[in-house]
C-alpha cells in the first residue's frame, strides 16, 4: 500500500485504508505519526491508546501529555519532534465498559512495519527514541532489554543516534507519587541525552 513516490501526506492518506492485519476491525481509525517534515527526532511508541484511537492523533492522551512535559524539561523543542507508533491501530479488549490496551502480536507489528520504515526513510531523523519495550524490540531486536540499556546510544542503521527508554504510560502506572516522580526524573534524564545528541552535531 506504500505509494510509489511516498511523501508523509501520501503515506498518511494511504494508511487510512490499510487492511494489512486484523487490527483495523478493532480500532476506530488509523492513527498515523505526526510532526514536522524536518523533524530531527522521531519518538516511537507501541500503539495508539484509547484517546488517540478516538481523536486520530498520536500521543494526545495522559501519556502524551507526560511526554510533552518531559520533553520540555529536557530542553527539547516539540517542533523538532515527530511522534509515531510501531502499530497504527489501537488493539484492545473489553473490560466492563472500558477498552483495555492489549499488546500487539509479532505478526501485527510486522504487518505495520512498512509504514514506520517509510516514515523513518522520509524523515531521516538525527535521533530515534524507542519508547518502551515493544518499540525497542521491534527496532533493535527481540533480545534488547530497555531496563538494561535505557538511555544508551545503540548502533543502528536507522539513524545516527538511536536510544531506548521507557514508555511514558509506564510512569503513569507507578504505584505511588514518590516512585512516579523518580521515574519521571529518569525519563527526563534519558531525554536530555537526546538533547545533547542534537546539540553536539
Ligand atoms: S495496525 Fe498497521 S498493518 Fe494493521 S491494519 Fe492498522 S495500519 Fe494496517
Amino acid at each position: 500500500m506504500i505509494p510509489d513516490r511516498p511523501t508523509l501526506p501520501s503515506i498518511r492518506d494511504a494508511a487510512v485504508d490499510c487492511r494489512a492485519c486484523d487490527l483495523y476491525k478493532r480500532g476506530t481509525q488509523t492513527v498515523f505519526g505526526e510532526g514536522g517534515r524536518t523533524a530531527q527526532v522521531v519518538l516511537i511508541g507501541e500503539q495508539p491508546g484509547n484517546d488517540e484511537d478516538l481523536s486520530g492523533h498520536p500521543f494526545v492522551g495522559p501519556a502524551g501529555k507526560l511526554l510533552d512535559r518531559a520533553l520540555e524539561s529536557a530542553g527539547i523543542d516539540r517542533a523538532v519532534c515527530y511522534v509515531t507508533n510501531v502499530v497504527k491501530h489501537f488493539k484492545w479488549e473489553p473490560r466492563g465498559k472500558r477498552r483495555i490496551h492489549k499488546k500487539p502480536s509479532a505478526s501485527e507489528i510486522a504487518a505495520c512495519r512498512p509504514w514506520l520504515d517509510t516514515e523513518i526513510e522520509l524523515l531521516k531523523p538525527r535521533v530515534i527514541v524507542c519508547l518502551g519495550a515493544t518499540a525497542a524490540q521491534a527496532l533493535l531486536g527481540r533480545t534488547f532489554r530497555v531496563t538494561a540499556h535505557r538511555g544508551e546510544a545503540v548502533p543502528s542503521p536507522l539513524a545516527p543516534v538511536v536510544i531506548a527508554t521507557v514508555h511514558p504510560s509506564s510512569i503513569l502506572r507507578a504505584p505511588d507519587d514518590e516512585s512516579r516522580r523518580e521515574e519521571m526524573r529518569r525519563f527526563t534524564d534519558d531525554l536530555r541525552k537526546v538533547r545533547n545528541a542534537l546539540s553536539s552535531k
